[in-house]
């Protein structure tokens, strides 16, 4: 192995999707040398298109909003929910919080791209095919971090921070001991994209169909003319089909009344593809010099849409506050970042397991609404998390069970 020598960073930054991006970009607002190092090439395909309105406030302070927008990518005004012919559609411009009425549904690979080309365009130096293998601390919080570079070579970085933004990779919580158990049990998503040549003329908007108290299915349409369709449920129910990836995939669009008709296999743009498993969480979320943003903090499940919105406002906060804390500040990580991200993650872990406990579409889909609640409810759909204004922010899991408890029809 060749080593190559060392480089010496500000702020190093492990990953670059959306969590890494915003992160860096908003460190190199402030002036400071920030490295990202990024294990694929990009643009690379990563599952989670249907973004939440606040994630644009996080975009738009990061400086990446505009460049986002050269993406044309399709305008989410809002969410659908369906069960059998029970429907309730969220609007975002009938929200409790003063906020982002509209956000985006996207093809990950180019969203990602726009996002980290942006962040390159900042003056951030982004290496690409280039893996975090270790890392060491100093007492004073600073690190080597070893580098595996696509052609075999090793990089050492010696960084003042990082900031861990590997996502799935989980880098910090493996390398460091951090990973814990979700206490959400095992779960499985099939999806795919597809040409949708019958989708309806007004059928721009994500939906969410409940198929059963367990199995749900999303239908994330892209300006382009494909679709994203995914089904998950537990790894016994997605399985539940035999044959080819294509022809179990085929059974469950025939199997679902609203997809039926409208999805082909031949229309695939990819191989459905399967992931098991991805409920994560970790024992800290900083520690001495580095802290963990987005995905490599905790994953709860895809129902809400939450994922990119924590990853954005994870990154941002963590930014912000290793600025403060370079500029000479003191910092309370405890309360300032881990109790701050860890409300919000509160509010949507309610809404999950209340989702899958029956008392969410209980009230989503009751005749009994109530103009109020609704957009208290359409604010958490939106991202809203920690407006503890919204009693369904404030008190999340007494106001859902409370509200469920009083609602007679189901
Ligand atoms: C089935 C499913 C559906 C989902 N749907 C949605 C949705 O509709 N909306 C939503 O908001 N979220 C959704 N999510 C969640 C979403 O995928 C994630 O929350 C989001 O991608 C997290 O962003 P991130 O920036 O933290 O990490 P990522 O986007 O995963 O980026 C992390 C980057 O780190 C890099 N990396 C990893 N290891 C290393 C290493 N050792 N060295 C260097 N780089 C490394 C990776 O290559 C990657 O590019 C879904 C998740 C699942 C499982």
């Amino acid at each position: 192995m060749n080593l190559e020598g060392t480089e010496n960073v500000d702020v190093l930054v492990i990953g670059a999707g959306p969590s890494g991006s915003v992160a860096a970009s908003i460190l190199r607002n402030h002036g400071y040398q920030i490295k990202i190092v990024e294990k694929q090439t990009f643009p690379r395909f990563v599952i989670g298109e249907s973004l939440l309105p606040r994630c644009m406030d996080n975009l738009q302070e990061a400086g990446l909003l505009a460049a986002v927008e050269k993406g044309g990518f399709q305008k989410k005004f809002g969410a659908k929910f369906v069960r059998n012919i029970d429907t309730c559609d969220f609007d975002f411009s009938a929200q409790f919080t003063k906020g982002w009425s509209w956000t985006w549904q996207v093809q990950r690979a180019d969203f990602d791209h726009l996002l980290a080309q942006e962040t390159a365009n900042k003056g951030v130096d982004i290496e690409y095919n280039a893996e975090v293998t270790a890392v060491k601390f100093h007492q004073d919080g600073s690190s080597e971090t070893t580098v595996k570079r696509g052609d075999g070579s090793l990089l050492n970085i010696h960084a003042k921070r990082i900031v861990d933004a590997s996502g799935y990779g989980r880098v910090l919580p493996r390398l460091l001991d951090l990973d814990i158990p979700s206490d959400f049990p095992m779960r499985a998503s099939f999806f795919c994209h597809l040409q949708d040549p019958r989708r309806p003329t007004d059928g721009n908007r994500i939906t969410i169909i409940y198929f059963t108290k367990e199995v749900w299915l999303w239908v994330i349409p892209f300006s382009d003319g494909i679709t994203s369709v995914g089904v998950t449920g537990s790894p016994e129910q997605i399985n539940q089909f035999e044959g080819a990836l294509g022809e179990q995939y085929q059974q469950w669009m025939d199997t679902v009344p609203h997809l039926k008709g409208r999805f082909s296999i031949h229309d695939q743009v990819f191989t459905p593809r399967k992931i098991t498993g991805y409920s994560s969480a970790v024992k800290q979320l900083y520690g001495l010099g580095y802290v963990l943003t987005g995905n490599s903090t905790e994953f709860l499940d895809p129902i809400f849409s939450s994922g990119v919105t924590l990853a954005t406002e994870s990154g941002a906060t963590a930014a912000r506050l290793i600025a403060r804390e370079l500029e000479g500040e003191k910092v309370n990580w405890e309360s300032e970042y881990s109790d701050y991200i860890k409300g919000g993650v509160n509010v949507f872990r309610t809404f999950v397991q209340c989702w899958y406990e029956g008392l969410l579409p209980k009230i989503i889909f009751s005749n009994e609404s109530n103009a109020e609640i609704k957009q208290q409810i359409c604010s958490v759909l939106a991202g809203y998390v920690w407006d503890t204004r919204n009693p369904f922010v404030r008190k999340h899991e007494r106001a859902v069970r409370a509200l469920a408890g009083v609602i007679r029809s189901c």
